[in-house]
């Protein structure tokens, strides 16, 4: 059945409860677009406003520790951009970035391995806009992307707005396992059905916490540059690592075949909203007219104030001190989950923000939600990172937000929900 006709019978396929609700109360209900119905509010972030309750641990948001910025330098250096090139930062820029920031992000994605050209950049209102722009150039209705399983909840969503049909791909401790990349690809093509792109999170992946090691990083590279399917690398949590090296970026790998989305929003701060998309030049053409068409530019006054912080300040600095924050506690969440929560299993990722928590044979981590909350602690279910409706039997857990103290308590408290699941 259609979309249009489940609409017209108010049965409208994987609606939320808010959306259904629609079908009586918006009188504007038969006016939107198949896309918009669609649409449906990410899980998290319909807890936001429960797991920001000041007696709640908050396991469930990636919100970023920013506690350490200069506040007092950003302070003084926005004082004074605004004095001295205020007219400059307060007005419309170019629609594809502006080039003194497009020249240091080719900086920020040396230690990636990535030599790039600021021509090669767009500039983008965090890396969420990137893919909502790549998403609408490169999907028709129908068509498929390629996602690890599981994938970002927001990446999700965009490619459901643009009525993509997401086919997963498994993942293990590895990362994405190249033999079932080529497996799923193969079927597609005997099926008939185009793929559009393959989306990855190499680094320290939302949600799973795991890298996509040295050696299959070419191999993955390899496989999509053989049968001709673009990648899509989504990279806001590279330098993230709590030891060692960022991996090489597989843009290094091939630039002509990869777009590479990057974003401030981890590394410095994500209340300025930018990120980038590094893109091959043709494709960068089209990234442009998109961007142009849905920002006229993106913001000056964001894009300016990193580009002088990135001069001014010690910005590799400032990420080394946040790796050790949350080097800190995701430390906290290993020793926490061992004490607790030895009935589950869990990986022990590296770098980045997230724990993968698989829950004991037959518990459910979206069911289980509600007894988490009364119980004072929140976490998203598995179910959110799956477009197939898989992932119930994982939860993801947060490190980046809560202090190590709070950890030890959240998990303490998943603990007694956890248990009292196990003797219902
Ligand atoms: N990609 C991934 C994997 C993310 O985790 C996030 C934010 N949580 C984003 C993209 C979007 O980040 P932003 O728009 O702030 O750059």
């Amino acid at each position: 059945m259609s979309t249009k006709e489940n609409r017209s019978t108010g049965n409208v396929e994987e609606t939320n409860t808010a959306a259904a609700a629609g079908t009586r109360l918006d009188p504007w209900f038969n006016t939107y677009a198949d896309r918009a119905l669609g649409m449906k509010q990410s899980e998290v972030r319909s807890l936001f406003s429960v797991a920001n309750r000041p007696e709640v641990v908050s396991l469930a948001g990636g919100m970023p520790n920013i506690a350490g910025l200069p506040l007092d330098f950003l302070a003084d250096m926005t004082a004074r951009l605004i004095r001295d090139r205020g007219t400059k930062i307060l007005q419309y820029g170019g629609g594809q970035g502006e080039e003194e920031l497009r020249e240091m992000i080719t900086e920020v994605m040396r230690p990636d391995g990535i030599r790039a050209h600021p021509d090669d950049i767009t500039v983008t209102t965090g890396s969420q806009q990137a893919l909502d722009i790549i998403s609408e150039i490169f999907i028709n209705p129908g068509e498929v992307v390629l996602a690890e399983a599981p994938s970002y909840v927001g990446a999700l969503g965009t490619f459901r707005a643009y009525q993509a049909s997401v086919v997963h791909v498994p993942m293990d401790e590895f990362g994405l396992i190249p033999e079932r990349l080529e497996e799923t690809i193969l079927q597609l093509q005997r099926a008939g059905r185009p793929i559009k792109f393959l989306y990855t999170i190499p680094n320290f992946h939302n949600p799973a916490g795991v890298c996509l090691s040295l050696e299959r990083r070419p191999q993955i590279v390899d496989i999509c540059r053989r049968h001709h399917v673009l990648i899509v690398e989504d990279n806001p949590y590279g330098l993230l690592g709590f030891d060692g090296d960022p991996l090489p970026a597989l843009q290094s790998l091939n630039p002509d075949g990869v777009v590479y989305l990057g974003s401030f929003s981890k590394t410095f701060a994500p209340g300025y909203r930018v990120g980038w998309a590094l893109a091959p030049s043709a494709v960068t053409q089209r990234v442009l007219l998109a961007n142009e068409n849905a920002l006229l530019c993106p913001t000056t006054f964001g894009q300016l104030s990193i580009a002088e912080y990135l001069k001014t300040y010690d910005w590799y600095q400032q990420v080394k001190e946040y790796r050790q924050v949350y080097h800190e506690r995701g430390a906290a969440m290993q020793r926490a989950l061992k004490t607790h929560l030895p009935m589950c299993e869990w990986n022990q990722p590296d770098g980045g923000f997230y724990t993968w928590v698989k829950l004991p044979d037959g518990l459910d981590a979206q069911s289980m939600l509600p007894r988490a909350v009364t119980q004072l602690v929140a976490y998203v279910s598995g179910t959110a990172f799956y477009a197939d409706g898989n992932g119930h039997d994982h939860m993801r857990l947060s490190f980046c937000y809560p202090t190590p103290e709070a950890i030890e308590e959240g998990v303490r408290r998943l603990s007694v929900v956890v248990q009292n699941e196990l003797e219902v």
